[in-house]
């Protein structure tokens, strides 16, 4: 797959330069984007580069240069023990951001959230209000697993915490569903119970981007007859975001 000279354009203008791949590579389809200020270990698949929308307030490459940051990150305990990291899924010009607490050991194998049981209970809840996991961004507050699932150590949110601002900050939704009491907790800055923060609307720092809390799907299996209130949850951040239009 070969660049468009938009694209072109605008790794000219960022000042990136192009480089074909070492490694054997048929036709010369994949070459690597690098960028001169950055190493080369986080150098940037051009196929990678036009998958990703374009029509966003900063460069396309900066999205890709966080996933690839926070593959190689290292800066809290956690990278030692995990599988993978859990970067998220889905549209990074969603309205909705889905953000749980961290991941768990099936997204730590799959290296995505909310996957398995939980996850497919979360599907079912996007669709019960005509969304899908396609249509929003789902993403945790920690990229990598803490042992035995464990809640996350402060310093291990504050190590991370840049990675899930910059993912805001690019993808812009609409409204925030802190899923769980650990998320709600962390993006609300408070020690309140996810049963007394659920129902109100709230903003994520000075973003002024609404925060919904609601149930996480994993405790929605343990006690189904709470699902109802989650429904209700999902009404509430749907009616912020058809206000906003
Ligand atoms: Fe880095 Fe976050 Fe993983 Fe810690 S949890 S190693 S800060 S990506």
């Amino acid at each position: 797959m070969s660049l468009s000279a938009r694209q072109k354009d605008m790794l000219k203008t960022m000042g990136v330069s192009l480089w074909n791949a070492r490694h054997d590579v048929p036709e010369l389809k994949a070459s690597s984007v690098i960028s001169e200020d950055i190493s080369e270990d986080i150098a940037v698949d051009i196929n990678d580069v036009e998958n990703v929308e374009e029509n966003k307030s900063y460069p396309v490459v900066d999205w890709l240069l966080l996933q690839k940051q926070v593959q190689t990150c290292q800066a809290c305990d956690l990278h030692a023990t995990r599988t993978n990291t859990v970067f998220g899924v889905g549209d990074t010009n969603a309205s909705w951001m889905i953000i749980g607490e961290a991941p768990g050991a099936d997204e730590d194998l799959k290296g995505e959230p909310f996957v398995g049981k939980a996850g497919q209970l979360l599907n079912q809840m996007l669709i019960s209000i005509g969304l899908s996991r396609e249509t929003v961004f789902i993403a945790n507050i920690l990229k990598c697993r803490p042992p035995n699932n464990r809640d996350p150590h402060v310093e291990e949110v504050t190590a991370c915490q840049s990675f899930l601002d910059q993912q805001i900050e690019y993808i812009k939704p609409k409204v925030i569903l802190a899923v769980g009491r650990v998320s709600a907790q962390n993006l609300l800055q408070t020690k309140e119970t996810i049963g007394r923060l659920r129902g109100g609307k709230y903003f994520y720092r000075d973003t002024g981007i609404p925060v919904i809390a609601t149930y996480h799907p994993a405790y929605l299996l343990r006690s189904p007859l709470e699902k109802r209130k989650v429904w209700q949850d999902l009404v509430l951040a749907k009616k912020i975001i058809s206000a906003k239009r």
